[in-house]
């Protein structure tokens, strides 16, 4: 038989299943991490539109 337990999203560690985190500290720290991982994706999708606007006007201007 597996033991039912789940990890902690920030840490990794064994935890019991009904939780998400191990500790209120871990909990935090991963909002925060995902907040920054956020900001990081919407400024690589600003500059991926940024790139298709320039290829689309440089491609019809020709
Ligand atoms: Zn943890």
């Amino acid at each position: 038989m597996v033991e039912k337990h789940r990890h902690c999203l920030n840490c990794g560690i064994s935890i019991p299943p009904d939780q998400l985190f191990c500790s209120e500290k871990c909990r935090l720290e991963y909002i925060k991490r995902r907040k920054r991982m956020m900001r990081l994706n919407y400024m690589f999708l600003g500059i991926a539109i940024l790139i298709i606007i320039y290829y689309v006007i440089s491609v019809s201007l020709k």
